[in-house]
């Protein structure tokens, strides 16, 4: 079903608007029988939904001063209402009227706002109808990020990422743009050899804005795709050119993190690289303890090659170990996913990630039309079955982030023993500390002195043109960091 946007405001609310009429099952069209009307009159934002035979209208105060912001929640709140009354629906928002991938850096900005902690769920509820229990949620993240997100170091404290856009093979579910890995040594060399040369650029960086790197994060894609030994000189780049480097910003590393998410390409002598690099946290990915969903989704790996590289992992020096599922792949039932829940947790690993699936366009699954068999109401269930076994098991939520399409409007969540949170994923995150991203598809960010918004730049997605464009990417990425006004 379709209405047509007649909008006076003078903010572009065109992606809000269709959000909250897509609760509905109603989209945005150029012309349709239904026109909805935007407005700002008499200190409100007013929506009038116009048909044919009948019209409905609502309305929201809304100050003069308002920023941009607070303008969009209003209009989310209105059009929710008119669209109500046109349907007689009242559709279950899980998490209000949040759309966005970062829902806590609404709490972190609620916060440094002066909203009181133990008030927040509260404010949430009424200005955003978040669900108590995720204001709750979102609260308890934000406080828990506090101490790594300190305002005194938050232009300097760092992340780096290095991106390796291969994998084995395609899972049916990935919308991300990872070739599979090239099987000649020359290619896979000449890749590393770009991201070397990357990494001497990022260390003149890290001089140049007296930054305190305290993150390194090797992701992808699967970085353990590559051959044992090019994984293994990728490995020692990065010793060579940070690790060993005279660059005072390194000192300050505290977490160095390798993607190993698909067990098919783990190795013994991949494990012995990362211990030798210094490498402290890990993530093996099962995604589900299922051999036919395995199967089904393309990864090329069982449940008992998991196990190994689990068992691999455990013998070795690196302490933290995350482990990654999967709710409502394809034709997993509740009592499927409980078990792989049940599994994951009997090992204990220190990090657990629960994604819900999201089925993006890109993504070969959403072309095959292999829809999840899970209700909305099953997903919602696993999501909270697997807060409580996580609790049992002593982990707690520390960051959490939601992707558009997700199944039931749902979120990722990760779990962490306290202690052992990753750093990384808070930076990355939350986007209150510079992140310097090196190689194809990683993005490198850098928070402005507000604290709510940030420079930002993306590498091409393809190798040839990464390698090509290097030292240009390089400039460009640097001038992120010439921020007027600061001493970055
Ligand atoms: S391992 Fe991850 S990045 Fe690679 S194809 Fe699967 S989902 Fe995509």
């Amino acid at each position: 079903m379709f209405f047509c946007l007649r909008n006076t405001l003078e903010l572009d609310v065109a992606r809000p608007v269709s959000d909250m009429a897509a609760f509905f099952g109603y989209q945005p069209a150029p012309s349709a029988a239904l026109t909805l009307t935007l407005a700002r009159e008499h200190g409100c934002i007013s929506a009038c939904l116009q048909g044919a035979e009948q019209s409905f209208t609502a309305s929201e105060p809304c100050s003069e001063a308002a920023a941009s912001g607070d303008i969009t929640r209003c209009v989310k709140l209105v059009v929710l209402k008119v669209f109500a009354e046109l349907t007689g629906l009242q559709p279950k928002l899980p998490w209000g009227i949040l759309t966005g991938v970062r829902p806590t850096k609404l709490a972190h900005k609620l916060l440094d706002g002066g909203v009181e902690a133990a008030a927040l769920p509260e404010y949430l509820s009424e200005n955003y109808l978040l669900p108590m229990s995720q204001g709750r949620l979102l609260t308890d993240i934000a406080l828990k990020q506090n101490h790594i997100l300190s305002d005194s170091t938050r232009l300097t404290d760092t992340g780096i990422y290095i991106g390796v856009p291969y994998c084995p093979s395609r899972c049916s579910y990935c919308s991300f743009p990872a070739g599979i890995v090239p099987q000649d040594e020359e290619s896979q060399q000449n890749f590393v050899n770009m991201i070397e040369q990357d990494l001497q650029n990022v260390v003149q960086l890290i001089g140049m804005h007296s930054l305190r790197v305290k993150s390194l994060y090797i992701g992808g894609g699967t970085p353990t795709s590559l051959s044992d030994k090019v994984f293994a000189r990728l490995l020692q780049a990065v010793e060579r050119r940070l690790l060993q480097s005279n660059c005072e910003g390194l000192r300050h590393l505290r977490e160095f993190t390798v993607e190993a998410g698909r067990p098919d390409c783990f190795s013994a002598a991949k494990l012995a690289a990362m211990e030798a690099a210094g490498v402290n946290r890990i993530s093996v990915n099962p995604q589900s303890f299922h051999d036919k969903t395995l199967q089904l989704i393309g990864r090329r790996h069982s449940v008992k090659d998991f196990y190994n590289a689990y068992e691999l992992v455990r013998k070795s020096r690196i302490p933290v170990v995350n482990v990654d599922l999967i709710i409502g792949l394809p034709q997993e039932t509740e009592q499927e996913i409980a078990y792989s829940l049940e599994q994951a947790v009997k090992l204990a690993p220190e990090n657990l990630t629960v994604h819900t699936l999201t089925l993006k366009r890109s993504a070969p699954l959403f072309q095959k039309q292999e829809q999840a068999v899970l209700t909305t109401q099953a997903a919602e269930k696993m999501v909270q079955r697997a807060a409580e076994m996580a609790a049992a098991i002593g982990l707690e939520p520390y960051y959490l982030y939601r992707q558009h399409y997700m199944l039931g409007h749902l979120a990722n969540i990760g779990y962490a023993k306290p202690g052992t949170e990753s750093i990384y994923n808070i930076q990355m995150m939350e986007e209150r500390h510079p992140v310097i991203g090196v190689g194809p598809a990683s993005a490198s960010k850098v928070p402005l002195p507000d604290g709510h918004h940030l420079h930002k730049l993306n590498m091409p997605k393809n190798v040839a043109v990464y390698g090509a464009r290097l030292q240009e990417l390089a400039e460009r990425r640097r001038d992120l960091f010439n921020i007027e006004g600061t001493d970055l």
